[in-house]
């Protein structure tokens, strides 16, 4: 298999370890590396440094291992790292030049290249975030000071941190940028080293202070108490802070309360995870930066799958094309299905969609009564309005095969597999079905269901 084909998997690999994996972990650890080969089940990755090498190869083997097999179904296949083709083995050893390079700690991470306002596509989900962040990138410490943009995982907080970190650098600002993890590390490093007046200075001298996911230092005193001082200074100085974070600070409960208080003091703007028509519109994004080709409906039919944050669906976008490359294919529905089948099944479903709100949606949309959809009669349009429903039943919800047969008038579990395998199947080859199908999702999940927001 050929280069570029490790690349692809390896790419869609991340797109499910990025799901899998906490995110700092995911950044320290998976984001630099690059798939270079696969051959003869030995998958090769690229680490940019031996320390990383070492990490993946202790801790994430297998969890890295069980993620490839899922994606190639090829059940033997092994995972090699290595750097400038130096670490090579996994165990655990490396040749004389790999134990001299440096296992210093990684340095803090630039910003990301294409974390830029350009690029965040605005919605009515995070519209005022947006503008908060423009202004504060635009017009530094005057407007409000400091803004805290707040809201769930993977929605966009840190793009747009890096964002206004970006904008501020282009205007000559001396921007620092740090996730509240590394604050800490740092500030533990710098009193165990005696040297804390170096650290307060350097964050002193800021002209701009960005805080990526400042609850992390909740319930950690010191750092606390060590950042509190940072942020009063920076703050007389008209020093723009920006902090984020998945919880308001309201719900930090385990936050002194004067730096909650602190936290109040400018704008508070949350995120919420976007609608249909923004998801949307943030793959069509993604898809014409990264120049691949998708059609409207594959597109239409990732942003109806209602993840609940941006990075999933981005990584949902990603698989697919990583399939369709891997297939020598365009990419279709039948594919899109394929592919995310696994990403599907490995998470739990929305319990909130009731089979019978499909049954509902899906007689409606034929026009049959519930009575000719769960009854005997045999004529197209009713088995079909049968077949969609039990396919449907299957990708919305928990159900098994059994429970299905059951809700749709006691029929065999076995008809209900091959209802969804040919219905499957029928999809890419039928565009009236198609419309049909992504109609009566639509309806579905348009009727109000608050959906859990997933923990990570
Ligand atoms: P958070 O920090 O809130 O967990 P991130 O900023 O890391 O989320 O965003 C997750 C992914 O989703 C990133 O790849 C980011 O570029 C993308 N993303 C989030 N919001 C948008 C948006 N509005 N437009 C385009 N991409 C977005
Ligand atoms: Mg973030």
């Amino acid at each position: 298999m050929g280069t570029r084909s490790a690349q692809e998997l390896w790419s869609a690999a991340l797109g499910e370890l990025q799901v899998q994996v906490s995110k700092p972990n995911y950044r320290t650890w998976l984001e630099k590396t690059v798939g270079l080969s696969y051959q003869d089940d030995q998958f090769v990755v690229s680490a940019p440094n031996v320390f990383v090498a070492e990490y993946l190869d202790r801790n994430q083997r297998s969890l890295i291992e069980k993620t490839l097999i899922s994606i190639t179904a090829s059940p033997d296949i092994s995972v090699v790292f290595q750097v400038d083709g130096r670490y090579k083995n996994s165990s655990g050893a490396h040749d004389a030049a790999g134990k001299h390079s440096p296992a210093a700690p990684l340095s803090s991470p630039a910003f990301k290249s294409n974390y830029i306002f350009d690029t965040f596509v605005v919605g009515k989900c995070n519209h005022f975030a947006y503008a908060a962040a423009q202004g504060a990138a635009l017009n530094p410490g005057q407007s409000y000071n400091p803004l805290f943009i707040y809201g769930g995982v993977g929605l966009g907080k840190t793009h747009l941190l890096h964002a206004i970190g970006q904008a501020a650098t282009a205007h000559h600002i001396n921007v620092i940028c740090v996730s509240a993890e590394q604050f800490t590390n740092e500030f533990v490093n710098a009193v165990r080293d005696r040297k804390t007046d170096e650290f307060r200075h350097k964050y002193r001298s800021a002209g701009m202070l960005l805080m990526d996911d400042i609850h992390f230092i909740s319930g950690k005193e010191q750092t606390e108490e060590s950042f509190f001082h940072i942020f009063n200074e920076l703050h007389n100085a008209n020093r723009q802070i920006v902090l984020t974070s998945d919880p308001p600070p309201k719900s930090m409960t385990s936050l002194t309360e004067r730096l909650r208080s602190r936290f109040e003091w400018g704008l508070l703007v949350d995120i919420q995870p976007p609608d249909f028509e923004t998801r949307l519109a943030i793959l069509q994004a993604k898809v014409k930066q990264s120049g691949v080709e998708a059609t409207l409906e594959i597109l239409e039919f990732l942003a109806r799958r209602a993840l609940p944050n941006i990075r999933e669906l981005e990584g949902s976008l990603n698989r697919v094309i990583a399939y369709a490359r891997l297939f020598q294919t365009a990419p279709t529905i039948e594919l899109a299905t394929r592919a995310l089948e696994n990403i599907a099944a490995k998470e739990p479903k929305s319990t909130s969609i009731t089979p019978g709100q499909i049954l509902k949606a899906v007689a409606d949309s034929f026009q049959i009564s519930l009575e000719d959809l769960k009854g005997r009669r045999r004529d197209k349009e009713t088995a079909l309005a049968r077949r969609v429903a039990m396919y449907l039943l299957r990708q919305e919800t928990n159900s098994s095969v059994a429970r299905i047969g059951q809700e749709l008038g006691g029929r065999d579990p076995s008809a209900v597999t091959n209802a969804c395998k040919n219905i499957t199947g029928d999809i890419n080859a039928n565009p009236y079905l198609r419309r049909k199908i992504l109609d009566i999702q639509k309806r579905i999940n348009s009727v109000p269901n608050p959906k859990k927001r997933r923990a990570n």
